[in-house]
């Protein structure tokens, strides 16, 4: 998005924020270091405002972001006391992504939506969508300035820890000059990233690692080896008692091979329901492919959610990659 737009973007969504007081924050299903560190982010923001918030999401905080500033406060459910006059989406392409809370979240409330995925299809009543932006923390970051909002040391971990995540630790091809430069910006607030990197990636529960052990023992290829990917059952998670947030990055196993362009990692999520994560190494667009089965994403990394057994989706899946590859 040209720059001109964008600035018209946050003037209309700083607009909608000065017109209300009490914000629902939320963010999708099965959240990652984005989806916490921007909802966190954005309480901050508001705040900032003299206005006030309340966080939201239906799977709550996994443990590895449990570190950020104020995690303990994002709820899973909403009871009736929590009142709002405005629904904030963060890291959301669409309405459907914030799961079960789509059936007791007001959806007739204003809707203020900040993203960064490709696939977002303007669902608010603003939209702030920047599809070239590494993160909604990014984003954010840029919104914060031009509110011209200090950014606290608090704040600042949040926003560098959603960055750091959706960049694969600033390696991804999401990434640019403006991710380095709110890099920057959130290190001269006093975060320490290191200690931030650390949080995340190590201290890893022994049961990931034996989950991870069991998860590359599924590894397949395509005959042209373009194609990779494994899977992980009910069983095997339980086995490692293992939780499904700890499989997070597997997909980067399958991903780095040589020569391989689509990578995928099939996770039972529950009995017939299979969750699939795509990425892209080279041209494919595996926002495309999520797409086909209801699910979207990036050009380089994309999801979707099948009804069907495991061998279903894998065998509905690859047939539909081959088209693509
Ligand atoms: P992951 O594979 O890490 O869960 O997700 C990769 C990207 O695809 C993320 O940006 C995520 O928001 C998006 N994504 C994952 N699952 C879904 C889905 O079921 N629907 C849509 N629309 N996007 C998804
Ligand atoms: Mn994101």
């Amino acid at each position: 998005m040209e720059r001109k737009g964008l600035v018209n973007k946050f003037k209309r969504v700083l607009q909608e924020i000065k017109r209300h007081n009490k914000f629902l924050i939320v963010s999708h299903v099965n959240p990652e270091g984005d989806a916490i560190g921007s909802q966190l982010a954005f309480l901050h923001l508001v705040k900032m405002l003299g206005k006030s918030g309340c966080m939201v999401n239906a799977d709550g905080v996994p443990h590895r972001y449990s570190f950020m500033p104020g995690s303990k406060k994002i709820i899973t459910h909403i009871g009736k006391n929590v009142k709002y006059d405005a629904v904030v989406f963060l890291d959301c392409a669409d309405i459907k992504r914030i799961g079960s809370l789509s059936k007791v979240v007001d959806l007739s409330k204003p809707k203020i939506n900040i993203d960064h995925h490709i696939s977002n299809v303007n669902f608010g009543n603003v939209n702030l969508v920047d599809a070239k932006a590494s993160s909604a923390a990014e984003i954010l970051y840029a919104l914060f300035k031009y509110a011209k909002v200090k950014i606290s040391k608090n704040a600042a971990i949040c926003l560098y820890t959603a960055i750091l995540v959706d960049t694969g630790s600033f390696n991804y091809a999401n990434v640019t000059f403006a991710t380095h430069q709110a890099a920057a910006g959130l290190i001269s607030a006093g975060i320490n990233a290191n200690e931030i990197y650390r949080k995340v990636y190590e201290d890893v529960p022994v049961a990931t690692t034996r989950l991870l052990a069991g998860v590359l023992s599924t590894l397949r290829l395509s005959s042209d080896n373009k194609i990779a990917w494994m899977y992980i059952d009910k069983t095997t998670l339980k086995k490692c008692k293992a939780n499904l947030a700890d499989e997070e990055d597997f997909v980067n196993f399958p991903r780095i091979i040589k020569g391989v362009e689509v990578a995928m990692l099939f996770t039972e999520v529950s009995p017939g329901k299979i969750k699939i994560s795509f990425r892209s190494n080279y041209n494919v667009d595996v926002n495309k492919i999520a797409s086909c089965f209801g699910g979207g994403g990036h050009k380089k990394a994309s999801g979707c959610v099948i009804n069907s057994s495991m061998k279903e989706a894998q065998q509905k899946v690859i047939s539909e990659v081959k088209k693509h590859v």
